[in-house]
């Protein structure tokens, strides 16, 4: 054990100073020009955060017996205390959210729907800045991310969805369609409010009601949502936001007058309410873990791929159930995409999620940051050759280093499980065949990228490739427009698209 310790510090401590050597035993000479930024941070004074956070019920605040506190991730500080939605609170929402459905949303003309959402998105957009700015307080992810992405893609679903409200006979022509009810959907901390915004926009446009769960780490921006349904007069009760932990989801996934739950998280917790909804008239979609492979061909624009390999593994910190994990670079390019990595990576900025010039922001959470220092340390174990930015870290808070190993075995652990946080594995493949038996080589199927010049072998490839969504010379894009879901344990049914109105409706031909 200790000589294993040793290894791994040796191996850390090497890599931290940069003091590898390229594979033919040369120094790695690629001169660095040193960046220097001013710092440029959003000022928070202009977020009002509660003291505590009630659940909402019926569309009033709920109060219940246990609060827990929430902290900012950057700098382990409290941000304010929460509800822990006890098994009744989970009864009082799911009533209100039947109730709702029964005397006023399954009554509402699907023009009425379509006003609603449309007007939730319409607020949100004028809530952006308030939004982005908790978004990255509670969750540690860049301001610049959050502003860039989270919000205005979360927006983007509220408009998307609103333009199907009344057009869905269109959707399906010649079915008889009818909603199901009311909706579990229980989401993850890697992308709070977008989550909530690809479950709760195509429920409500199709007609269903809602108890939403936030996670347990990142509860702030559903209680600001539930603000801008209110403001958006919703009827009371379609739309219930509830925070706790597991076991409140557990509570919502088990009863008996939820009719669909849609889940995102991990393939463990999706397995356990497969389980536990088999049997029951309960529908079900799972958007599961992943591993993906992004294939880089020596014919690729190399300098393009290593953006998009910056892009596939250190966006949102690698908590990015769809990030490309997994880097298969074809054998004759290995040793030039692995130098171009290296010294793009110094200019990584990892720090102050509220800074607007970083890059890399905090782990989400303790745990989040045990599991990824784990999953790494059995890296150098099983003898990957570890790589780390150079980069000083904040002394309070959880951080961990942008980080990718080379001399991967399909065989290692960090090659097979998922580590959410912000570490590659590296892999080679001499032949496109092997390339495509190596990215499927994986339980997992949610996403893939190649990168290659020749539109051919991006077709050629990118159809045998067993994975949701696949991307080419691009990663780690989204569009309400377009679904996004898995194969094997990355879970079934698709959110987003045409194809995501399909999970909260009854479709008879
Ligand atoms: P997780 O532990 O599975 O939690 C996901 C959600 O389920 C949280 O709200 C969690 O509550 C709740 N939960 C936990 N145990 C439950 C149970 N027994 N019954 C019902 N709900 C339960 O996943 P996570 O750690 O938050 O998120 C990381 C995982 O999510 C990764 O594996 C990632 O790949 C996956 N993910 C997938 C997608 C996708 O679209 N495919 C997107 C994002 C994330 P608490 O947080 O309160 O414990
Ligand atoms: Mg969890």
């Amino acid at each position: 054990m200790k000589i294993r310790e040793g290894r791994r510090n040796a191996a850390l401590k090497a890599s931290v100073n940069g003091s590898e050597t390229s594979r033919n035993g040369k120094p790695d000479t690629v001169k660095q020009i040193e960046w220097k930024y001013s710092r440029s941070v959003e000022d928070p004074k202009h977020i009002k955060l509660d003291e505590k956070y009630d659940l909402y019920i019926g569309g009033k605040r709920v109060r219940t017996r246990k609060y827990f506190k929430t902290i900012d991730p950057s700098n382990e500080k409290i941000l304010a205390e929460v509800a822990y939605a006890s098994d009744e609170d989970v009864n009082r929402a799911v009533t209100a959210a039947k109730t709702a459905y029964e005397k006023h949303w399954s009554k509402t003309s699907p023009k009425e729907r379509a006003k609603y959402i449309f007007r939730i998105a319409r607020i949100m957009q004028e809530k952006a800045r308030e939004f982005a700015v908790i978004e990255t307080m509670n969750g540690g992810k860049p301001i610049r991310e959050s502003k860039s992405v989270d919000v205005p893609l979360s927006i983007a679903h509220f408009f998307y969805y609103a333009g199907w409200a009344d057009k869905l006979d269109l959707a399906f022509p010649g079915n008889k369609i009818s909603p199901v009810g009311v909706a579990g959907q229980i989401i993850p901390w890697n992308f709070p409010l977008l989550m909530a915004a690809w479950k709760i926009a195509p429920a409500l446009a199709c007609g269903n009601t809602v108890v939403i769960k936030s996670a347990e780490t990142t509860p702030l921006t559903l209680y600001k949502l539930a603000e801008v349904i209110e403001e958006a007069g919703l009827p009371p009760g379609v739309v219930n936001i509830i925070s706790g932990d597991g076991r409140t989801g557990a509570t919502l996934v088990n009863h008996p007058k939820v009719n669909k739950i849609a889940f995102t998280g991990s393939t463990e917790v999706g397995k356990i309410i497969m389980r536990q909804t088999a049997g029951t008239n309960k529908r079900l979609t799972l958007e599961l873990g992943g591993k993906a492979a992004n294939i880089i061909f020596e014919d690729a624009p190399i300098d393009a791929a290593v953006e998009g390999i910056i892009n596939g593994i250190y966006f949102n910190q690698g908590h990015v159930c769809c990030a490309g994990s997994r880097l298969l670079v074809q054998e004759s390019i290995h040793d030039a995409v692995v130098k171009k990595l290296k010294h793009r990576m110094k200019n990584l900025r990892v720090g102050d999620p509220l800074d607007k010039n970083t890059d890399v922001g905090a782990i989400n959470s303790r745990v989040q940051l045990d599991k990824i220092r784990e999953l790494v340390a059995s890296g150098i174990d099983e003898g990957a050759v570890i790589h780390q930015c150079e980069c000083t870290l904040p002394e309070k808070g959880f951080w961990f280093r942008p980080t990718f190993f080379t001399g991967v075995a399909q065989s290692n652990r960090i090659a097979n499980e998922e580590i959410f946080g912000p570490v590659l594995s590296i892999l080679t493949f001499r032949t496109p065949q092997e390339a495509v038996e190596k990215a499927n080589n994986t339980c997992y199927g949610l996403s893939a990228g190649v990168w290659t010049d020749k539109g051919s072998k991006i077709f050629k490839v990118l159809s045998k490739i067993r994975a949701g969504v696949v991307w080419s010379n691009t990663f780690n894009k989204f569009n309400p427009a377009s679904p996004f879901g898995g194969y094997k344990e990355s879970g079934f049914g698709r959110e987003g698209g045409r194809h995501g109105l399909t999970p909260y409706l009854n479709i008879e031909s």
